[in-house]
């Protein structure tokens, strides 16, 4: 019998995670369900078990160390081990976010969650995912955190607000996914950034243009990728996306 892929995704109760979560439980994973809020794990729990996933809750704020160590030891004792790890919780951060006007606490908020969030959960989650034949990591970033785009002549194609604490939230996230994949690099570890494209969620007031469902797929591919495939790279469905 072969075993379960098993797997975490932070920020799963809605939106793109939750849809992460049912196209890794649809693959026949056994899929952790990280949320903070406990009744909106549940209900994302019961309706990913309901669809056929073998779904478990994951109590997780990724702004908390206890909580990033609880759920790491939880994962432990009911798996002993992580295959792949999606971190997908983010914020947008109270707007408006221009330069000039914004409030620093916004931008110490987006950060922690964004980017001290990744980084607390990811190395939570290390010494399981060292325990996997093949491990992945997949932080969901955005093209709004290319600097390639949001420059030059690739800028007046850019949408999105100017914001000083969601896109470079981004921009750090990209450059903190390279030197993981820096130091991980000569380890069976793979890990990349994922755009999910415009996507209609709380997160933008429902205004993208594309289904949950859509934005998971990038994350599904790099849950997904072969022990051959790349790392510290940033891709979106079109393919590679430019730092
Ligand atoms: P969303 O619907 O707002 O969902 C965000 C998820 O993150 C929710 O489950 C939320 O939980 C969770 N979360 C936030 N802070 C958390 C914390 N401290 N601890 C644990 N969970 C927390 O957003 P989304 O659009 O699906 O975004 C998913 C990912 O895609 C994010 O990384 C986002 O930056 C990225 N992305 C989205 C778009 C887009 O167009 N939507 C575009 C590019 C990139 P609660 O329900 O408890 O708040």
């Amino acid at each position: 019998m072969t075993e379960r892929t098993i797997a975490l995704v932070t920020g799963a109760n809605k939106g793109i995670g939750y849809e992460i979560a049912a196209g890794l439980g649809a693959l026949g994973w056994s899929v952790g369900v990280g949320a903070r809020d406990e009744e909106r794990r549940k209900a994302a729990v019961e309706r990913l078990c309901a669809a056929g996933v073998d779904a478990f809750g994951v109590p997780l704020d990724v702004t908390d160390d206890a909580s990033a160590t609880a759920a790491a030891r939880l994962i432990e004792e009911q798996t002993g081990r992580l295959d792949v790890l999606v971190n997908n919780a983010a914020i947008a951060g109270d707007m408006p976010q221009e330069p000039t006007r914004v409030d620093p606490v916004t931008i110490r908020t987006v950060m922690e969650t964004n980017v001290i969030g990744v980084i607390r959960v990811t190395n939570a989650m290390m010494p399981l995912l060292r325990r996997s034949g093949s491990p992945r990591i997949v932080n969901m970033s955005s093209t709004l955190g290319s600097l390639t785009q949001q420059s030059g002549a690739a800028a007046e194609q850019t949408t999105g607000p100017v914001s000083v604490a969601y896109a470079p939230s981004k921009t750090f996230l990209n450059a903190v996914t390279l030197q993981y994949a820096r130091e991980l690099s000569g380890t069976n570890i793979l890990i990349n950034a994922g755009c999910p494209g415009y996507v209609a969620t709380g997160l933008n007031g429902f205004s993208g243009v594309r289904t949950p469902e859509q934005g998971a797929a990038i994350a599904i591919r790099l849950a997904t990728l072969p022990d051959d495939g790349p790392t510290g790279a940033f891709f979106d469905d079109a393919g590679v996306v430019p730092w």
